[in-house]
């Protein structure tokens, strides 16, 4: 099963990724946890290229290549193989981040975003736990833990109010795939709908 967790910056949903991560593995699953931009040596190396130095260097047309690079290569290298072992996906962002950070951030360039998307990825998540939260607790939450080394979005108000309003569109797009969890809640209630969540759609 392939499950993926999204959501803006600061929402929780790594953490949350990881709990269900250890939860679905203390069950006995065999589940393994990812995450995008990366999760193989080679998208890793992608991921660096995009996330850090001068985020003017790339054109949005480019990083948007430079993403489904990325996710080609993560998906060749090992969710493809992991499912076909029979393994459990766990996997921290996905395309629905490009729709959104690709497709929306710099200009309207979700058809191009679609269109590469099914001529070079064409997968889809079983199920897509989107975390929702308020875009200036996540902001805060964000700049809190924000590093040097990685080019974060700008981390404006105006651009996580969007993204969350971008997401929320998604879940409507989307209907049997993403279902909305409530990020505003304590760490171990966000856990429980997750878990909740994972086990209704199982
Ligand atoms: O999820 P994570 O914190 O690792 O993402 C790192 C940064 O990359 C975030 O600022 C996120 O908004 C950005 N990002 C992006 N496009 C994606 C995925 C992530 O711009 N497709």
């Amino acid at each position: 099963r392939f499950i993926t967790f999204e959501g803006i910056d600061g929402s929780g949903k790594s953490t949350q990724a990881r709990r269900l991560h250890n939860y679905l593995r203390q069950g006995g699953s065999d589940a393994i946890l990812t995450r995008e931009p990366g999760g193989s040596a080679g998208a890793e190396e992608i991921r660096a290229l995009v996330l850090q130095g001068d985020p003017a260097r790339w054109s949005a047309e480019t990083e948007l290549l430079l993403f489904t690079a990325a996710r080609r290569d993560h998906l060749e290298r090992l969710i493809l193989p992991a499912l076909d072992a029979g393994q459990t996906v766990i996997c921290d962002r996905f395309a629905d981040s490009t729709r959104l950070y690709q497709g929306l951030s710099r200009g309207d360039l979700r058809g191009k975003v679609d269109a590469l998307h099914d001529l070079m990825i064409g997968v889809e998540p079983d199920l897509t736990l989107l975390i929702d939260m308020d875009p200036e607790a996540a902001l805060s939450r964000a700049k809190a833990r924000q590093t040097a080394e990685e080019r974060f979005e700008d981390f404006g108000l105006d651009l996580q109010r969007k993204m969350r309003a971008g997401f929320l569109a998604l879940a409507e797009e989307f209907p049997k795939r993403i279902r909305l969890i409530d990020g505003n809640q304590s760490e171990d209630a966000v856990a429980r709908d997750v878990i909740a969540a994972v086990a209704q759609s199982a």
